[in-house]
């Protein structure tokens, strides 16, 4: 791998760092984790709505997304650079992250015409805002089980069942959805995959409100709802190909962020805190600490870069994508034990009034960061995935 970038792509990081520079307001800014694309509140939520209209106008939203679709076609290089000054500004994820991430490229893939005309661009400045509807009481990591029904109604669907862990659905105009059409055939076989507007009478969305006292995701319930045919992504009874799609992207974006920011606040934070009068990061159990933080970290970028030159040489996706989940899941967690163990009795305070105002932040973190090893698929599942599909192990039973 070639660690140099061109002129072009330095020209194309200054141009973006120049545009963040300017156009990110101080109150946005955070170190944020996929889980913080829900917005905390209505305010904040038209703020980053705004934020990202203006990203889009610009041409900084879904850079990857082919140019027709209102991307800018970008190379992978120019995504490693565009998501590394993303980060460094700390601006906030759009509230479209997750759907810009999985449910376009899966539209781009499956859409007809009318459907990728009429909901892309809106995607990606934040007209319309999406959330997903997988999940279902009993159907999480056997998600072939879900249970919810699409009866045919000649020209519309009769829509009645239950999703649950449905991620900004308070905030949703849209959710893209997979349902049972046929539930006489086998479970992968009778799922078809179809977008519903949230407003349609008969959706009833329930918060459902974390031990941090957010509330990021939902339950959503369907009675007796009409959903129009042409809701209909791709082909009838074939939800579940559709769905495998979106889970691959998913994968993708699931194993936590910004892990290097979060060190960095951590040497930071260790230069301020003290033990025994001294200032912590002179304390050798610290530093120790952070400099595996850190070691795990590298290791952590380079098999990212070794996953892209995979794809940058036209090679099928290795093992890395599942690996990079785990570890990131997992790099994240430790970050946060040792956060806690940094902030002592600071970071069981929840007002930010202390001598450590972010201690705060930090106690959302300590309290939201196990979802990370359950979203996007959980960590046992990643494992299931590289011991059958990269160590050709027999299927978990
Ligand atoms: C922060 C967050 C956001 C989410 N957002 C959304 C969303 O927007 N839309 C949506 O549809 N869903 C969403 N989810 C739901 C998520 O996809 C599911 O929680 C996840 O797939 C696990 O399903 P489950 O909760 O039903 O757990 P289960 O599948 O019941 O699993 C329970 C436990 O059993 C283990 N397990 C299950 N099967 C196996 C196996 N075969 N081998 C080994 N261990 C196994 C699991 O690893 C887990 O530890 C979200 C979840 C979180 C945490």
């Amino acid at each position: 791998m070639d660690f140099e970038f061109t002129p072009e792509q330095e020209k194309f990081r200054h141009e973006f760092r120049t545009w963040l520079e300017a156009n990110v307001p101080d109150d946005l800014k955070g170190d944020y984790e996929p889980i913080d694309s829900t917005p905390p509140d209505w305010e904040t939520f038209h703020k980053r709505v705004a934020l990202q209209k203006k990203m889009y106008e610009a041409g900084w939203m879904g850079i990857w997304w082919p140019r027709e679709y209102g991307g800018r076609g970008a190379s992978l290089i120019e995504q490693v650079i565009y998501e590394e000054e993303f980060k460094r500004a700390r601006a906030p994820l759009p509230v479209n992250f997750a759907p810009i991430n999985q449910w376009g490229p899966t539209l781009i893939h499956f859409g007809t015409p009318a459907q990728k005309q009429r909901f892309l661009a809106r995607m990606l400045s934040g007209e319309d805002t999406w959330c997903q509807g997988y999940s279902e009481p009993n159907a999480g990591s056997d998600l072939a089980a879900l249970q919810t029904r699409a009866e045919d109604h000649g020209d519309y669907f009769i829509l009645n069942g239950q999703k649950i862990w449905t991620t900004s659905a308070q905030f949703a105009d849209w959710m893209y959805m997979l349902v049972r059409t046929d539930p006489s055939a086998p479970k992968h076989k009778g799922i078809s995959c179809i977008y519903l507007d949230m407003h349609s009478p008969g959706v009833e969305v329930r918060p459902l409100v974390t031990m941090s006292g957010e509330r990021h995701f939902n339950q959503v319930f369907f009675d007796n709802v009409r959903v129009p045919k042409d809701s209909l992504v791709g082909p009838l009874n074939e939800g579940w190909r559709v769905a495998m799609i979106t889970l691959a992207y998913e994968r993708a974006i699931s194993g936590g962020s910004g892990h290097q920011n979060q060190i960095d606040r951590l040497r930071d934070l260790a230069r301020r805190l003290t033990i025994n009068g001294h200032p912590a990061n002179r304390d050798a159990y610290v530093r120790q600490q952070l400099a595996q933080l850190q070691i795990e970290c590298e290791a952590l970028k380079y098999t990212g870069l070794r996953a892209l030159t995979r794809q940058l040489r036209g090679q099928p996706a290795g093992p890395e994508l599942s690996l990079m989940k785990i570890a990131g899941c997992d790099l994240v967690l430790k970050i946060v034990r040792f956060a806690t163990e940094l902030l002592g009795s600071h970071a069981v305070v929840a007002d930010g009034s202390g001598p450590i105002p972010e201690a705060a932040d930090w106690l959302m973190r300590v309290l939201n960061v196990r979802g990370t090893t359950i979203s996007g698929g959980t960590t046992e599942i990643s494992r299931n995935i590289i011991g059958e599909r990269t160590l050709g192990l027999p299927k978990s039973t």
